[in-house]
């Protein structure tokens, strides 16, 4: 049975999802929404009519079925003639507390099905948390922290750690390339509010001109170490070593498509006859932060389906459940 899926944020991530799924069979994109508008099409989006639209005028909405209004996903979601199994949100989370709004809107909506997002504060993992019983009483199986890091890499410390009786630490470093900052704003924006003395607040109030006035400084490159990152909180939520054991860093260059290191994932730990060692799991440096995102964002919605299907609903993470292959 063919997945109808919707995107929310058409962005960076958003777009590279929508071509991402062109590729696929089980899944049929049919909704799509950005800042300024929402296009719903039952026989599915057309990948390229939508990028052009959005890359010439700045919103789907223009698209011939699209709609304009600045209240989208709420005009989106509560039409009771759409029909959408899930969402993955490839939102910006600027403010902080954005990412969790979206998902009251879902709740009061009346709408059922799956939710995914690739958020990555460990403040912002909390919100949803917070709503997990909101959730499950309204029908939603929502799976949090599913692109790359928090993602792919944590679901990989989930499983190296089995094979320890105590996780001493989990390193995570990510190398980022991408040719033009502006195709992934609110990607770079979040980055930058984790340098020293930067906030959220601060980077989203920051104007493009600035933001290209500190990458000029910095030679186009962000290097970050000890970000606050929700790899900690949904290992530790899974007994799998404390937060503070956690770390997460990298260097993204906003001007080179190619990586400035290979993204990788180490976690070093005891066994039960007391040897210590390090797993390795390590990116190719040929996948983008596009397909390593949107690739297990679409995995985790698989597996939300198959737990919605099953009336399992609330609030999951990707640290423990496996995503599965979308063919
Ligand atoms: P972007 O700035 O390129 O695009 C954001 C999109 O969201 C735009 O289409 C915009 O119109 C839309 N939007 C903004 N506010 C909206 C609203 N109120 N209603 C509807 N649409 C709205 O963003 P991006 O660079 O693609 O990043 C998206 C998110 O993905 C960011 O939060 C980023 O941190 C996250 N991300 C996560 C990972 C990971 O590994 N977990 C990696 C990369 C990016």
């Amino acid at each position: 049975m063919v997945i109808k899926v919707g995107i929310l944020g058409f962005g960076g991530l958003g777009q590279a999802a929508l071509k991402l799924l062109s590729t696929k069979q089980e899944m049929l994109c049919v909704a799509l929404a950005d800042q300024k508008g929402y296009v719903y099409a039952s026989q599915g989006i057309d990948v390229n009519k939508a990028i052009a639209t959005y890359q010439a005028k700045g919103s789907v909405g223009y698209l011939e079925s699209g709609v304009l209004s600045d209240q989208s996903i709420k005009a989106l979601i509560s039409n009771p003639n759409h029909n959408v199994s899930g969402y993955f949100l490839a939102l910006p989370n600027l403010p902080n507390t954005f990412m969790a709004s979206v998902a009251k809107e879902f709740i009061s909506s009346g709408w059922q099905g799956v939710l995914v997002d690739a958020i990555k504060r460990t403040s912002a993992v909390e919100q949803l948390i917070g709503l997990s019983e909101d959730l499950k009483a309204s029908g939603i199986t929502y799976l949090t922290g599913c692109g790359a890091t928090p993602g792919l890499l944590t679901a990989a410390a989930a499983i190296a750690a089995q094979s320890f009786a105590e996780v001493h630490k989990v390193e995570i470093q990510f190398g980022v390339g991408i040719a033009n900052w502006s195709a992934y704003r609110a990607t770079i924006r979040e980055d930058i509010a984790h340098m020293p003395g930067y906030t959220v607040d601060i980077a989203q109030a920051m104007t493009d001109a600035e933001v290209e006035a500190l990458l000029d400084k910095t030679n186009g490159l962000i290097t970050l170490e000890h970000m606050e990152h929700a790899d900690d909180i949904l290992l530790e939520r899974l007994g799998i070593c404390s937060r503070d054991r956690v770390t997460v860093g990298g260097v993204v260059d906003t001007r080179n498509p190619k990586k400035p290191l290979s993204t990788n994932m180490k976690l070093t730990g005891r066994t039960f006859e007391g040897k210590i060692s390090t797993h390795t799991f390590t990116l190719g440096d040929e996948t983008s932060m596009a397909a390593n995102v949107c690739g297990t964002a679409f995995g985790y919605l698989k597996a939300a389906q198959a737990f919605h299907q099953k009336s399992i609903h609330g609030l999951f993470t990707s640290a423990e459940v496996m995503p599965l292959f979308v063919q």
